[in-house]
């Protein structure tokens, strides 16, 4: 029931964040901090893997790299994993927060990681802070006697991980920022394998207006948490994404188009809709839901008629169609098409823009930034622009706004980073 539940969240909230901890990963062979047989069983964690016990006794965290690093490296990806990475790639979710250090995201196929604990594949050099090591050979070394690794200028290489006392890394902040940047309309994020037990990433999930946890125990936040699905998360993960590939009649997913947002859309008028009943307001209100709701109708339609290309979206379409139908015979027989003064939908969708425009720059900022993930940020903000435009032209509406200008800088930005984008193709993703 809560799975089903969670995937119609999915969808309303398209592309949630995910949050990830430990247990994602417990099923590759890694023991979590709190599971049997854990290396904290047999090493204390400020003896050997804090900032201060590393600046005074590196060879101690060198001593345990092998068995830690050396079989984290070896581990696989496992079927959550796999899952995630599928789905991130076929648009479903967004961007995969980790606290695992494991690579093991990446393993599975996702591209857009923020890996906020750090992570194994590399050491850096703790003086020069230039020289950088891939953690494979460091273990070669270990294993040729070499107690501690150095850099050629003679300071210590250390592994890329956060050790306990240690600063968060950029790609913590970067995540709080990305967060925040799509906080202008509500968003989902799902943790999954995290006893959110360990801060600061644990009040994450607190900015976001809806919060699920899938975990096989209880965890800090359960009493803030909208859902709760308790399970092994190989094995929900596997179940949603067999039900979402039912949705598509069972064929493999293709990745849904960059501006395709039916369920966001709804739920901004439904949500618009609800708030106009509660707080008794009609007239105006009434005419703009009347209104939105005509060009939801119209855009689905559109939907229908270009044809779809995969199962899952001809479901969405027409499940958000009959709950419009919903929404009109609540608000009566004479549902009549008026013009109002504005359109909420296209003042949100606005708002949705200009965080996808903002997301495009910041994350280009980013000192590791990867073309794969840009190309994808500019995918989506320019999907979107043309589904704006696209129901702006239905609403007649000739306002004028920022978006041509926003597009142009975003299409200038794509083409000085040499992105594989073509505009007119972009625009029309929707
Ligand atoms: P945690 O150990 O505090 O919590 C893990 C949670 O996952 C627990 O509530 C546990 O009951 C649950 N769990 C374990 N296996 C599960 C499964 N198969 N299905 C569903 N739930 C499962 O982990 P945390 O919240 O990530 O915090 C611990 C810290 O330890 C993090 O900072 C992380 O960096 C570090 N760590 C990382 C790894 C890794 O990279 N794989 C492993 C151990 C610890």
């Amino acid at each position: 029931m809560n799975i089903d539940y969670l995937i119609e969240q999915i969808f309303l909230y398209p592309r949630p964040f995910v949050l990830t901890g430990a247990g994602i990963s417990t099923e590759s062979g890694i023991p979590d901090f709190r599971g049997s047989g854990g290396l904290w069983e047999k090493v204390d964690p400020m003896e050997t893997f804090s900032a201060w016990a590393f600046k005074d006794h590196p060879e101690r965290l060198y001593q345990h790299a092998r068995e830690v690093f050396g079989f984290i490296l070896k581990a696989q990806p496992n079927a959550g994993h796999k899952v995630l990475g599928e789905w991130q790639r076929k648009r479903i979710i967004g961007p995969i927060v980790t606290q695992n250090i494991d690579n093991l995201h990446q393993k599975g196929g996702a591209f857009f990681v923020y890996e906020v604990h750090g992570h194994v594949r590399t050491a850096t050099c703790s003086r020069c802070h230039k020289t950088t090591k891939n953690m494979e050979s460091i273990i070669r070394d270990l294993e040729k006697g070499i107690k501690v690794p150095l850099c050629s200028c003679g300071g210590v290489l250390k592994p890329d991980v956060i050790l306990f006392g240690d600063a968060m890394p950029y790609d913590y902040m970067y995540s709080v920022k990305m967060a925040d940047i799509y906080s202008a309309l509500p968003q989902m994020i799902i943790v999954v394998g995290s006893s959110l037990a360990v801060s600061p990433i644990n009040s994450l999930p607190l900015s976001f207006d809806k919060f699920s946890i899938i975990n096989n125990s209880p965890t800090m936040l359960d009493r803030q948490a909208d859902i709760i699905i308790n399970g092994l998360t190989g094995e929900v993960l596997s179940e949603m994404h067999r039900k979402i590939l039912s949705l598509n009649g069972g064929q493999e997913l293709k990745p849904l188009p960059a501006g395709f947002i039916p369920g966001r859309l709804f739920n901004i008028v439904a949500e618009f809709y609800r708030n106009s009943l509660k707080t008794a307001k009609t007239g105006e209100y009434q005419k703009i839901v009347k209104f939105d709701i005509s060009l939801l109708e119209n855009l689905f339609s559109f939907y229908i008629k270009e044809g779809r290309q995969q199962e899952l979206e001809y479901y969405l379409v027409e499940t958000y169609l009959s709950e419009i139908e919903k929404i009109k015979q609540e608000l009566g027989k004479n549902f009549r098409f008026l013009k109002p003064d504005n359109s909420y939908l296209l003042k949100y969708l606005y708002k949705l823009l200009e965080s996808l425009n903002k997301a495009v720059f910041a994350y280009a900022r980013q000192h590791n930034a990867s073309e794969k993930v840009l190309e994808e940020l500019v995918m989506q903000f320019l999907g979107t622009a043309g589904l704006y435009e696209y129901l702006k032209n239905l609403a007649k509406d000739k306002r004028k706004d920022g978006v041509s200008s926003m597009v142009d800088a975003v299409e200038k930005f794509a083409y000085a980073r040499g992105l594989a984008i073509n505009r007119e193709l972009a625009l029309k993703d929707f």
